[in-house]
């Protein structure tokens, strides 16, 4: 049975680029997602501000 596509989100560190996250979330629930993020990176040892890009999955 075909499930809505998942949408996958990467975070990268706004500080050093790194992508240092991975979500999914359902399309219909795009809106409710948020562009940055305040996450703690393991490079800069900090809270920074992550930035998403979204890809889809098997891509
Ligand atoms: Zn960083």
């Amino acid at each position: 049975m075909a499930k809505g596509k998942s949408q996958y989100a990467t975070w990268f560190c706004g500080g050093c680029k790194r992508a240092n996250y991975v979500t999914y979330y359902n399309k219909r629930e795009n809106e409710r997602i948020v562009k940055e993020l305040k996450k703690f990176c393991p490079q800069c040892r900090s809270h920074q501000e992550h930035k998403r890009k979204d890809t889809k999955k098997g891509n």
